[in-house]
């Protein structure tokens, strides 16, 4: 069976695993945590970058550093993955969704001002497929209305928005390192990153149970104490140390994933002229960096069908998010403003093929013949 994903391995994880493992650190913020928010800071250009368990614990923080009281509004769009919302869910916050682009499977920048109420604190934008939202409105829109912006880049390390870093445009950013994402600390992982200085030391409190024990390290309490809600958010120096093995291949991870998404992306060509599918779409000012490949088919019944006939050819391709506004707990916590216009039926329509690092052309090429044959 050709499965859906492998989670990215390079060869240089093992020594660095191993060396945390012979150190006489291995609880959180150790040597391999200290050189990895290094490694982002620099590279993000951001006022912080702090490793977490998961990228769903990054929104968290984020959720909790919005100081949000119960019935304020968060916007954001409902073709997400469920812990985008959660998080906010969690902090008693009300829901508000909103339509996506049918190009990008992105929020729709024009629709966000129309369901703006009294009560809405932010707006949490979710780079799909690691191609950016339209930043510049939305942080124009934010600005004028005083709002904070949230980018849920779980899936966007090394992609930009008109030169800019996915995860460091907003206020906060968070990037998940689950195995599926381009990058991976071991299976779980995920980084918070703060741009606005003004969130950078309250963030180190809330990741450290509440207290200012980072303070107390670099010297500047003399002694460290319960100062803030917070709660246990620091990786295990394990997961660090797997990370720092993929930091040092970023660029090669990054290159070998827009070979095989571009291999994908000719290949499919002569379907999506002959109006049988439709491939992903990246806008001219965004730099996406390889992190799926999907098609949409005419509609869910021909999706199933395709599925199908994939899996009878043993090879594992997927669908994606199904709208969290129709879900059990998305009816109790949201609502979606405005028409579903496009959330549902888009959705229903894409699937996603095998893709992971270092796929190899025949895996590729058996993939790709077999959507042909599909369609012919
Ligand atoms: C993967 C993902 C998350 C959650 O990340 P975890 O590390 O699995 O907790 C959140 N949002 C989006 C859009 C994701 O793709």
């Amino acid at each position: 069976m050709i499965p859906f994903n492998r989670p990215p391995y390079t060869g240089q994880e093992d020594q660095y695993v191993q060396a945390a493992m012979r150190s006489a650190k291995m609880s959180g913020d150790g040597a391999f945590t200290e050189r990895s928010h290094h490694w982002f800071r620099e590279q993000l250009k951001c006022d912080s970058a702090l490793l977490t368990p998961s990228g769903t614990q990054a929104l968290e923080m984020a959720a909790i550093l919005l100081d949000l009281e119960p019935g304020d509004e968060v916007i954001m769009p409902s073709y997400t993955f469920v812990s985008t919302a959660n998080a906010f869910a969690l902090r008693g916050a009300q829901i508000v969704f909103v339509d996506i682009r049918p190009d990008t499977m992105n929020i729709d920048e024009n629709l966000i001002e129309a369901a703006i109420t009294a009560k809405t604190r932010a707006i949490v934008v979710v780079h799909y497929a690691g191609v950016s939202c339209e930043m510049d409105p939305i942080l124009a829109l934010a600005e004028r209305h005083g709002l904070k912006v949230i980018e849920d880049a779980a899936q966007g390390m090394m992609s930009t928005y008109k030169g800019r870093r996915l995860g460091a445009i907003g206020h906060l950013g968070a990037y998940s390192f689950h195995e599926t994402k381009n990058y991976t600390s071991g299976g779980e992982g995920g980084l918070l990153i703060v741009n606005d200085p003004r969130y950078a030391q309250r963030a180190e409190i809330i990741r450290e149970k509440g207290t200012n024990r980072s303070l107390f390290f670099r010297g500047m309490v003399d002694k460290y104490s319960w100062v803030d809600i917070g709660s246990s958010y620091l990786p295990s120096e394990l997961q660090a140390a797997y990370l720092w093995g993929q930091l040092t291949m970023a660029d090669e991870i990054n290159r070998d994933r827009l070979a095989t998404w571009n291999a994908y992306h000719a290949a499919f060509a002569d379907l999506e002229t002959s109006g049988l599918v439709v491939r992903p779409h990246v806008p001219e000012h965004c730099k996406h960096n390889g992190h799926m490949y999907q098609l949409k088919a005419k509609n869910l019944a021909e999706r199933t069908a395709l599925l199908k006939h994939l899996k009878d050819a043993d090879i594992l391709a997927v669908f994606h998010y199904v709208p969290l506004h129709s879900a059990t707990a998305g009816r109790k916590y949201s609502r979606f403003h405005g028409e579903d216009r496009y959330t549902t039926a888009e959705s229903e329509r894409l699937i996603r093929l095998p893709f992971w690092y270092s796929m190899s052309p025949e895996i590729r090429q058996k993939v790709i013949d077999t959507v042909h044959s599909f369609y012919s």
